[in-house]
């Protein structure tokens, strides 16, 4: 970290912020120039709040270099880490992973219906929310341990793994049994209790950047995952709320490249709620999958116009498909293939 000192900071002020830096445990080295004196400290203690420091007499600025979060950094794993999900299925390796399916499991003939459709595509797993955090309480909340059943067997029938979103720390005992990721919704990223919850299982988590977060703070969210020893964590990009209308939230594709950099974690794309509309779902798939996202996250019904939830922005399953076709000529000129 570097601390610039206002011009003029008089010399009792200077030793004032060392003396501080060093009660908190810092190595302080002091740079004297013609106007401005700057302080490196170093060892920066992951609990530092930088205005502490920022509020002292004469401090101009403060910078910091170091991360907050550990674990969920690129320097832990340089390598990068891969997710394994399944036999055959890993998310963050050469393979580009997709998941496919309805924002909800309405049905055992939906499910079944749609998880032929995208399987035969060559989805790897099967989406579908049976517990739905719906923005007002008189849409459709899903339909619990049923759809789980539903989901799990309509995914084995077609030699996919099942992907759900848990919405509470009381529903993962539930769920382990059915799912083979656990998916933590863009409205409970910050659900440090869940986060807690899901760093005490080893069920992968598939964790969705919220509305209103920035990367770090997505990966803050990742690191409460990690420092409970559950490793197996996947990132997604979903949009972001702007002041633009057009589109219900704006993806974020730069987060891709950005999130590649900061963190070893794998990044997926959510184009269906990144957009929210139909029409708009196949050209960011596939532009997400240019910049490098490791898997993408897809909303496809059997009959979007009658959906329960999110009709505007699920494919057909044909769209699907087409969609799919596309990416596998795309994902080879990233040195990625799509299975
Ligand atoms: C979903 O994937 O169905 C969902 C609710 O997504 P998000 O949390 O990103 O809104
Ligand atoms: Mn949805």
């Amino acid at each position: 970290m570097v601390v610039v000192m206002q011009e003029g900071a008089l010399d009792h002020q200077i030793q004032h912020v060392i003396d501080r830096l060093v009660a908190m445990g810092f190595n302080v080295h002091r740079s004297t120039g013609e106007t401005h004196t700057v302080l490196g400290a170093v060892g920066v203690r992951t609990d530092f709040d930088p205005r502490d420091i920022e509020l002292l007499d004469g401090v101009r600025e403060v910078v910091r270099i170091t991360q907050p979060y550990k674990l969920a950094s690129r320097h832990f794993r340089p390598e990068g880490t891969v997710v394994e999900i399944g036999k055959g299925v890993r998310i963050g390796g050469q393979e580009v992973v997709v998941a496919a399916g309805p924002c909800a499991v309405e049905s055992s003939e939906q499910i079944h219906t749609v998880a032929e459709r995208v399987a035969k595509s060559g989805a790897k797993l099967l989406r579908g929310g049976a517990f739905k955090p719906r923005t007002s309480p008189y849409t459709f909340q899903g339909l619990g341990e049923q759809g789980l059943k539903f989901m799990r067997q309509a995914a084995d029938k077609n030699g996919l793994y099942v992907v759900s979103e848990v919405m509470d720390p009381s529903q993962i005992t539930l769920m382990l049994p059915y799912v083979d990721m656990l998916q933590v919704g863009a409205r409970n990223m910050q659900n440090y209790h869940l986060l807690r919850a899901l760093g005490e299982t080893h069920k992968p988590v598939l964790l969705k950047r919220g509305m209103s977060a920035t990367i770090e703070e997505l990966l803050l969210s990742a690191e409460y995952i990690m420092s409970g020893g559950n490793y197996n964590v996947v990132l997604c990009e979903r949009g972001i709320r702007t002041f633009e209308t057009s589109t219900r939230n704006t993806l974020d594709i730069a987060a891709i490249p950005v999130i590649k950099k900061l963190s070893h974690l794998p990044i997926i794309a959510d184009p269906s709620h990144g957009t929210g509309r139909r029409d708009k779902v196949a050209p960011m798939a596939r532009a997400s999958v240019a910049a490098g996202a490791d898997g993408l996250l897809i909303e496809v019904h059997n009959d979007p116009e009658h959906a329960l939830s999110d009709g505007a922005q699920s494919l057909f399953a044909d769209q699907f498909a087409q969609l799919m076709n596309e990416l596998r000529m795309i994902a080879p000129a990233v040195g990625r293939r799509i299975g």
